[in-house]
């Protein structure tokens, strides 16, 4: 089958028989529980797009889970990192440091929203800043607990796993988890049951210093500012300004976990800037990187100093390509005009998601915030009940067809668009094209044939 469009190319029937060689080996390999979305396998990816190893070209919505802001191979990511590997590899911040790492630490002190003094450490994961900004609000609140909300996500290592809400795949058969977590509801207007407002939503926090642990034990509050995992749910925008107010009352640091949300992917560099909040603690990791792994936590400067020396790092955190990515992708950003473009993506999806609105009620909820957007699926328009089959459906209609997307939500039932801010016009109609068209054939299909897992 040949798609007659601009980017996408299919050329074998999807999975290709070499994609499907080396699934084969992938199982005998490798573990079942790392999941792949696509049974495709990568050869190549440029800008928007990857090439798989049977030759077929898709384009990419899903970024590498929000890791390509700046796009595939952004040039300017490249030649930093070719530059540096004609200087060193790994040496250890530990044991002999470098400047690509203090340069990314000063800029993401004067990115990151708050007119006062920051530090920055660097790390590896999402998962791992979302450990150290823990450790962090402990060491200098001197309390134990952290409150974080029902459909987080934080990743998958002891701490930030539990922290995470969904129980499966995340949680089950992990137990027991880490002790001093409690959880309230998130702002999720579109599945609320306590009423819309930013303070009604806020009054879970206050009613946990009633109902489960004492606001003086608490170090921290957690939160990412749009749920990524969760299903790219949009508090109402005074709701974080509710919850830093309830915090800072009771000696409590807010941390936004702005793993998914940052980099430009809101059409800010953070999402915390569209609330109007300036957290204590942020972690960031994903886009930050360029494409390399790169995680950070930047916060108030006398709170990042309370841990002692030597009592945070990690052998490869801060790796000097990965910091010399960091700032060529910091760069590319701002040379690309990446934060208007993010908006821009956002302003079309929603103008041609509000029309599948119209026309399907599978569509239920669509919202956004910039260039972090999605569409929730339901099978009933009134009782919102998810839509989990088709929502899968969905999304195996389009990377057989040339779109990799990936999904979303507690309930499965989210497609969410974290397509590389250098998409071109033309490049986003295209996939957005595809989505259409599956939306119209999951609709029209009366017997469901859903084999993918
Ligand atoms: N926090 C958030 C908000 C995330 O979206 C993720 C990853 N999806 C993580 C933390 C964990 O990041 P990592 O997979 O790099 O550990």
């Amino acid at each position: 089958m040949v798609l007659n469009m601009a980017t996408i190319q299919i050329r074998t029937e999807i999975p290709g028989p070499r994609s499907r060689t080396l699934m084969a080996r992938r199982e005998v390999a490798v573990p079942r529980a790392p999941y792949n979305t696509t049974p495709v396998f990568a050869e190549r990816a440029e800008g928007a797009t990857i090439e798989d190893v049977d030759g077929n070209r898709y384009l990419d919505f899903a970024g590498g889970i929000g890791c390509l802001n700046v796009g595939h191979r952004a040039p300017l990511v490249m030649s930093a990192i070719q530059e540096q590997m004609e200087k060193h590899l790994h040496l250890c911040f530990a044991v002999t440091p470098y400047e690509s790492y203090i340069a990314v630490a000063e800029k993401l002190n004067a990115l990151a929203p708050g007119n006062f003094a920051k530090k920055t450490i660097l790390l590896n994961s999402g998962a791992e800043a979302v450990e150290n900004a823990v450790k962090i609000a402990r060491a200098y609140t001197k309390r134990p607990a952290i409150i974080c909300f029902e459909d987080a996500f934080h990743g998958r290592t002891m701490m930030a796993m539990s922290l995470t809400s969904k129980a499966h795949p995340y949680k089950a058969g992990f137990e027991p988890f880490a002790s001093d977590v409690y959880r309230i509801p998130f702002a999720y207007p579109y599945r609320n049951e306590l009423g819309t407002t930013a303070e009604a939503f806020a009054h879970h926090l206050e009613n946990a210093f009633k109902r489960s642990v004492a606001a003086e034990s608490v170090a921290a509050v957690i939160a990412e500012p749009v749920l990524g995992e969760g299903g790219f749910v949009i508090p109402p925008r005074d709701y974080f300004k509710a919850i830093h107010t309830i915090c800072r009352k009771h000696g409590i640091l807010f941390i936004a976990d702005e793993v998914q949300s940052g980099f430009a992917r809101t059409g800010k560099w953070f999402a915390s800037e569209h609330f109007g909040i300036e957290p204590d603690l942020i972690t960031m990791a994903k886009s930050l990187g360029g494409g390399m792994p790169l995680s950070a936590v930047t916060g108030r400067a006398e709170v990042m100093d309370a841990p002692g020396v030597g009592g945070l790092g990690g052998t490869y955190c801060g790796h000097p390509l990965s910091c010399v990515a960091a700032l060529a992708a910091i760069e590319a950003i701002e040379k690309g005009g990446l934060l208007a473009r993010s908006t821009a993506i956002g302003q079309h999806f929603e103008d041609r998601a509000r029309k599948w609105q119209k026309k399907w009620p599978l569509v239920g909820d669509v919202r956004g915030l910039g260039g972090m957007c999605a569409i929730e699926l339901v099978r009933n328009a009134e009782t919102r009940e998810p839509a989990e089959k088709a929502t899968k459906q969905i999304a195996e209609y389009c990377y057989k067809h040339g779109l990799i997307t990936i999904t979303a939500g507690t309930f499965n039932n989210v497609m969410r668009i974290l397509v590389p801010l250098v998409v071109t016009d033309e490049q986003l109609n295209e996939g957005l094209d595809v989505i259409e068209a599956a939306l119209a054939s999951v609709t029209e299909q009366k017997q469901p044939a859903l084999s993918h897992a």
